[in-house]
């Protein structure tokens, strides 16, 4: 799904929910579409503030759950107390995630056969899958001997 296609679906879901399209919510929605990595609530209170800086951590906090439940963005929990956002650009059902646990970096990596994997064992009991996940916490090789994570920047 496209940018603007997301845009116009949140400002749907917006209308739907009763809740008013206001350059807050717009400004939030921007910033967390620019980002092209993955980001707490905390940076995102601070990219959208780039773009209108009368967005408050309470509507940040308020129109999370709002975008997480329409799909336009996805949560990620890492199982630490930041919990973790992207946008739901694609379809990511066959990617996995590996967490590094040394500097919380999330990569998302093509897993084709997971579609297989799932069908597979789901079929064997009489059932079709609808959603799956595989996450990975990892230790950074490099970390463990130079003491410096190779994917932090
Ligand atoms: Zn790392």
């Amino acid at each position: 799904m496209s940018t603007e296609a997301s845009r116009e679906k949140f400002k749907a879901f917006l209308a739907e929910k009763g809740l008013r399209v206001t350059n807050q919510r717009l400004a939030i929605f921007d910033a967390a579409f620019a980002q092209d990595d993955h980001f707490t609530a905390e940076e995102l209170l601070a990219h959208a503030r780039v773009l209108d800086e009368s967005v408050s951590r309470a509507t940040i906090y308020r129109t999370l759950p709002i975008m997480t439940g329409s799909a336009i963005l996805r949560e990620i929990d890492i199982g630490k107390n930041n919990k973790y956002y992207a946008p739901c650009r694609d379809n990511r059902s066959q990617q996995a995630q590996v967490i590094c646990l040394d500097c919380d970096k999330i990569f998302e990596i093509n897993a084709p056969f997971m579609e297989w994997y799932g069908s597979t064992v789901s079929s064997k009991l009489g059932m079709t899958p609808v959603s799956q996940r595989l996450q990975v916490s990892a230790h950074c090789n490099a970390f463990q001997t130079t003491g410096h994570c190779s994917h932090h920047n």
